[in-house]
């Protein structure tokens, strides 16, 4: 383990009264929080990042935004969590895939700068697992995977009660870990990388295309039974009706809404990515042996079709110690749903100042 790269946690968090600002800074929007010292948001703001204009303007409004926050308030720190590479020892951004232009910026140079306070930087992800870990769905574990499902797909580990930052600061990119060994091309420059499979963007895209496929078919169908008006055709998918009747309109939204009215073709697609999810968490599984994997993200809002699938794909692909093959009492290990939802990302960064110095 080379020497600065690990990150020791405080083994009680403090919980006294005292304020810390979290930032979630992503590509579309920066999400800043008054926490308080048992992980309550008592105040937010919401701002749009403006990423193509630059990060000097995208912090000086986070600055302007911290200092209202901070009104008649004792506040300890800020920390950010930053979607990209994040050199945490030293506060920069390297290769954020959100924040074209933000390669090599000081953040915690420049926040400090402005607010006067002590930053704490770290990669977003990786803030969210913190969070999970002292305030959600992780409490109590000693051995934590998590994973926020979006447009990306990000990872946090919680191993031997420390967050795992890694050599080079990016640990836990489960997003990117391969699930085909020549399967399709991935942004990062890859193949078969489980984002390309379960990223938001990719699973609207698969739902449109089932759903039109499907019209295709009824319409055919409907072709050739109109000389025999006694047989019945089945109706299209409910992703089309809660469309509004477009295609194109289908979002995550709509696949889970339809998934959860027990829609075929959506159930078909959710336990599709709640296969090839399991698929990658499996891997991780056997690498690192979590208590507990905690899932989160826009995607998570699919709800109980995809735990199911994304429980069932796990166990059936991980070592266990029961009595007969299959059984999977040996295992300790819980596959759950976030519990700080959207506010994950500002709460885990208002708690990195609770990681010691580096060692
Ligand atoms: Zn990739």
């Amino acid at each position: 383990m080379a020497p600065g790269r690990n990150l020791r946690n405080l083994r009680t968090p403090s919980r006294g009264s005292g304020f810390d600002i979290g930032i979630d800074l992503g590509g579309t929007n920066m999400k800043i929080g008054l926490v308080d010292g048992a992980g309550r948001v008592k105040a937010r703001r919401i701002l749009l990042t403006h990423a193509g204009a630059g990060p000097t303007q995208a912090l000086e409004r986070a600055g302007a935004a911290i200092a209202d926050l901070r009104k008649r308030r004792r506040v300890a720190s800020v920390g950010i969590g930053i979607a990209g590479l994040v050199d945490h020892v030293a506060g920069i951004v390297r290769v954020p895939p959100n924040l074209p232009g933000w390669n090599g910026t000081p953040v915690k140079q420049i926040l400090q700068r402005l607010t006067g306070l002590p930053v704490f930087c770290a990669n977003d992800a990786n803030a969210v697992a913190l969070g999970e870990w002292l305030h959600g769905a992780g409490r109590g574990c000693r051995h934590l995977l998590c994973v926020t499902l979006g447009t990306g797909v990000g990872g946090g580990i919680i191993a031997n009660g420390r967050l795992l930052t890694g050599a080079n600061d990016a640990a836990g990119e489960i997003g990117h870990t391969a699930i085909f060994a020549d399967g399709l091309p991935c942004l990062c420059g890859h193949n078969g990388c489980v984002e390309r499979y379960v990223g938001t963007r990719y699973v609207e895209d698969r739902a449109r295309k089932r759903v039109r496929a499907q019209l295709k078919r009824l319409k055919d169908h409907k072709n050739q039974t109109s000389l025999f008006p006694g047989i019945k055709a089945a109706g299209p998918s409910r992703m089309l009706e809660f469309a509004k009747g477009d295609a194109a309109r289908i979002t995550m939204r709509e696949v889970g809404r339809a998934a959860r009215a027990g829609d075929r073709l959506a159930l078909a697609l959710v336990e599709e990515v709640g296969d090839y999810l399991g698929t990658a968490l499996a891997n991780a599984v056997e690498v690192l042996d979590p208590e507990r994997i905690v899932i989160g993200g826009g995607v998570s809002r699919v709800g109980r079709p995809l735990l199911k699938a994304v429980r069932q794909s796990v166990f059936r692909r991980t070592q266990t110690w029961g009595a007969h093959p299959g059984d999977t009492v040996g295992r300790k290990l819980g596959i759950v749903f976030s519990e700080l939802g959207v506010d994950a990302g500002i709460i885990g960064a208002s708690r990195l100042r609770t990681l010691d110095a580096p060692c």
